[in-house]
């Protein structure tokens, strides 16, 4: 079943989302964009805006780059993403 995004409480499904230039798989709420890369830091306080992620890579949000896979089921473990969110942090900063 899919996973409700915890941001938007009960308005939101999470979604997988590739984006294909980077190889990474992105978990995104579809009514808040509130974006997660790994399913299991999936919480209220953990997630980042999709938009600063893909901004700050120079990636924009069209059907060429990002590739939508559909909804997350449940809580199979992903080994395809290669971005983790200490990464992500010390390119933010
Ligand atoms: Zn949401």
């Amino acid at each position: 079943m899919a996973i409700v995004c915890p941001r938007c409480d009960g308005n939101g499904l999470i979604e997988k989302i590739r984006i294909k230039s980077f190889g990474i798989t992105l978990y995104v709420c579809d009514e808040c964009e509130a974006t997660w890369f790994h399913p299991s830091t999936i919480s209220f306080y953990t997630f980042i805006p999709i938009e600063s992620f893909l901004e700050a890579r120079g990636i924009e949000w069209s059907d060429k780059e990002l590739e939508k896979i559909g909804y997350y089921e449940g809580e199979k473990y992903e080994t395809d993403n290669k971005l983790d969110m200490l990464q992500f942090g010390s390119i933010k900063n």
